[in-house]
């Protein structure tokens, strides 16, 4: 019998920024039918693997030590023996200070094909997240990229302090924080003058991002009293002078904030690249999933009967979608709206028709079901209204229209259930306090995520944590929940709840620089 043979890829992750991922290392990760994953990994990156491909952590845990190197060739070798398509997802890049290459001889001897996706190493991304190029014309025309964690008292020595010292105007320490001293006196005592500068930076790329500076004469006085702890990256040479012209990414106004956005996976990518433009890192945690209803009839009985309508009221883009999906389905289009009149809750909503090419006939000043039973209400006494809906839509404007005099026929064109979402790596940015806000977009979302976190577990996890909502509705429904709401979006909308952040978070910096 032969053996199926799998293929490992060996993929970059780079220094932390999802963004800074390849475009084939995210294509490979997308077809993973396992990953195996590393410490310091940033978590929102398995997002792109398929959410049934089987994710194995092999960094240190709670109640384990991380796996020895043998261990992870081993399993690379057993996993791409399965004739699995295995992703290798590795820090940085996998063959710089990423013992990548020892994973691949252990694949070569095993016999198993493999492929290497390079990916941006922390060397020099995260000099240049701190404004710091690591070579740049007329000031560093070479750059060295060396291990910190060689044992000081070691006899003998790999690294050549002499040539390092004497001959290369840029070096890049990975690994070092703990050998800062030694690396520091090495320097020294081969000649390189003790006021060359030297550049400390620490979670690069990420919302932790911090940068000290000072020379080789007092770097280590400096890290000490800031506690500076890895991961970090030590840069020495004159570039690291240039921070102070170049520096950029501590300039942006969510600087330095790790957003958890809990929209459903289709509807975050908006929204996690305008915070992320503004830059904030983006958790992205799907708390709810959108699936058809349980029962088409009700809404299929609507759309066979779309003329004895006077009205359609859509209050929400997945409202629009799953209507129109289905619309499709039946063989119809949108020539059955013919004739009927049409609204939407807000912008969004309006927005979603135009792309199936239908403007709104009315829509709200304000983005709530209240709004619109005060404003259109009076204009359907005795009329026909169709509300395609969730299926655990507030009943609020149902009884309001009705109350009006409206004939109202409410039907689910689509449900929301709870997402059964992997929640351990979250759960440990919560407990970790990394997290400085969540943002919720509809009150099924608030719910889903207490349920998820479980209701008691929730309220401690999110003590201290800023909790942003788009609209009061949601708002009630996270105080409902014991959540105390940070701030409500004035603009019930993506745009207006990306504005409350702003507006809390550049408020509160002006208030720290007086
Ligand atoms: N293969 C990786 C390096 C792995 S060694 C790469 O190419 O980037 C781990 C070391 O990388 C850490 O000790 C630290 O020195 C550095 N490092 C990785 N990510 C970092 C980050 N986000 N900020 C600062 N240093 C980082």
């Amino acid at each position: 019998m032969t053996e199926q043979r799998g293929k490992v890829y060996l993929i970059g992750a780079g220094p932390g920024d999802v963004g800074l991922l390849t475009i084939k290392g995210q294509k490979c990760l997308s077809q993973a039918e396992v990953v195996v994953y590393d410490r310091l990994l940033n978590p929102s990156l398995l997002n792109h693997a398929p959410s049934d491909a089987e994710k194995i952590y092999v960094g240190k845990a709670p109640n384990r030590h991380a796996l020895t190197q043998d261990e992870i060739n081993e399993l690379l070798v057993t996993l791409g023996r399965q004739g699995k398509k295995v992703v290798r997802l590795k820090g940085g890049d996998p063959f710089v200070f990423g013992r990548g290459g020892e994973e691949v001889l252990a694949l070569k001897d095993a016999g198993i094909p493999f492929e290497i996706v390079p990916g941006i190493t922390s060397a020099i991304s995260v000099p240049a997240y701190a404004g710091i190029p690591v070579t740049h014309r007329g000031i560093a025309s070479t750059v060295a990229f060396i291990t910190g964690n060689e044992d000081p008292r070691k006899e003998s020595t790999a690294i050549n302090w002499e040539g390092l010292a004497k001959a290369v105007d840029t070096l890049v320490f990975l690994m070092g924080m703990a050998n800062l001293p030694h690396i520091v006196s090495r320097l020294l005592a081969y000649g390189r003058s003790p006021d060359t500068p030297v550049a400390l930076v620490r979670w690069g790329t990420r919302a932790e991002q911090q940068t000290l500076v000072g020379t080789l004469a007092d770097i280590n006085g400096k890290a000490q009293a800031a506690v500076f702890s890895n991961p970090a990256i030590i840069v020495v040479g004159e570039v690291v002078l240039l921070r102070s012209l170049m520096a950029w990414v501590e300039k942006k106004p969510l600087f330095g904030r790790r957003i958890v956005i809990t929209r459903p996976k289709g509807q975050a990518q908006s929204m996690a690249e305008k915070l992320t433009d503004l830059g904030a890192e983006v958790i992205t945690f799907p708390t709810i999933e959108i699936v058809p209803p349980d029962d088409w009839r009700p809404l299929d009985k609507a759309l066979d009967s779309l003329t004895d309508f006077d009205w359609v009221i859509f209050t929400s883009v997945n409202g629009v979608n799953y209507f129109w999906q289905r619309l499709l389905e039946r063989e119809y289009d949108a020539r059955s709206l013919a004739g009927l009149k049409i609204a939407a809750i807000g912008p969004a909503t309006a927005r979603a028709l135009e792309k199936k090419g239908i403007k709104a006939d009315w829509q709200p000043q304000e983005y709530v079901a209240e709004a619109i039973a005060a404003g259109l209400g009076p204009l359907l006494e005795d009329k026909q209204v169709l509300l395609p809906r969730a299926d655990i839509a507030r009943r609020f404007l149902k009884e309001e229209l009705r109350k009006q005099g409206a004939k109202v026929t409410e039907v689910a064109a689509y449900r929301t259930v709870k997402n059964e979402a992997d929640v351990i790596a979250i759960r440990e940015l919560f407990n970790n306090r990394k997290v400085s806000a969540i943002t919720f977009t509809s009150s099924s979302t608030v719910r889903s995520f207490v349920d998820l976190m479980g209701k008691d577990d929730a309220l401690t996890l999110m003590q201290g944590i800023d909790v942003f909502c788009i609209g009061p509705v949601t708002a009630a429904t996270a105080r409902e929940a014991g959540l105390s709401v940070t701030a409500t979006a004035r603009d019930y909308t993506e745009t207006g709840l990306i504005q409350a952040l702003l507006d809390c978070y550049t408020q509160q910096e002006a208030g720290e620089n007086n």
